[in-house]
Parts: structure tokens; sequence; C-alpha cells
């Protein structure tokens, strides 16, 4: 039986695991999504993904955390969710404006305020503006 497109979705763009539910939560409206958008946060926990980095030493005492591959599922106010992009090199699972619209650049504004007020925190919305940073 084939997926269901929401099942596809959460799976992981990079080595097709099911991945774990993260975060769940309304789409920021600079965004420039259709009021009522839910943007789900995934997480690949599969060890063996091309896009893991498992932790690493940095010279002779720093750790550097692992890092797994995440992505964001948009959902339509009416609970669709928009056909998958062509995953870490596309443009992931939203339907994005032009990289030129005031809408793109909102969204952009908006993800670098988010990275420098997460800083020291997650790393999470750095991570995800550097993801859209094209
Ligand atoms: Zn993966």
């Amino acid at each position: 039986m084939p997926d269901t497109l929401q099942e596809e979705a959460r799976r992981c763009p990079a080595c097709n695991e099911p991945g774990i539910l993260l975060n769940k939560r309304p789409a920021p409206r600079s965004a420039g999504m259709p009021q009522g958008t839910t943007v789900e946060m995934y997480e690949c926990r599969n060890d063996r993904c091309p896009d893991y980095m498992p932790p690493m030493l940095a010279g002779t005492s720093t750790m550097v955390p692992g890092q797994r591959y995440r992505w964001a599922v948009q959902i339509n106010p009416d609970g669709s969710i928009p056909p998958k992009g062509t995953g870490g090199s596309g443009p992931k699972s939203f339907s994005m404006p032009g990289a030129t619209t005031m809408a793109a650049q909102r969204a952009r504004d908006n993800l670098a305020m988010l990275a420098a007020q997460d800083e020291g925190n997650a790393g999470l919305a750095a991570e995800i503006a550097h993801d859209t940073r094209y």
C-alpha cells in the first residue's frame, strides 16, 4: 500500500526512515503562508542516515554534539500537505515564494531574528535559518 502524503512527508528526505515529531506550531505570519497553516518539525533518528553527523572530537577536548537531520512539514489549514520538494537540495516541503519576493525576505528576516534570540539555546532556529539560506 502506498504511503499517504502525510506518511511520506514524515519520512526523512535523506534516508526515507520515518522521523520523530519534535514540535508543531502555527506557521509564522511573516512566512507568507495562509493563516491556519501549521508547521511540524521532524527529526531523523536513524544513525545510518546520510545526513546524520555523529558527535565529533574537535581539537583535544571539545566534543561537538551530533547533528540529526531536521525538516519541516507544512500542513495547510484544510489538513492537506503540499507535495514534497526535492529534499535537502530543494525547497523542502514548503512551496517557496520566489527568493526575491517580499514574503521570502520577511521569512529570512524573521528567521535571522529567531536565530539571534535562539543563540546559546537549542540552536534550532539558527539551523533552520542556515537551511533556508541560498
Ligand atoms: Zn534520515
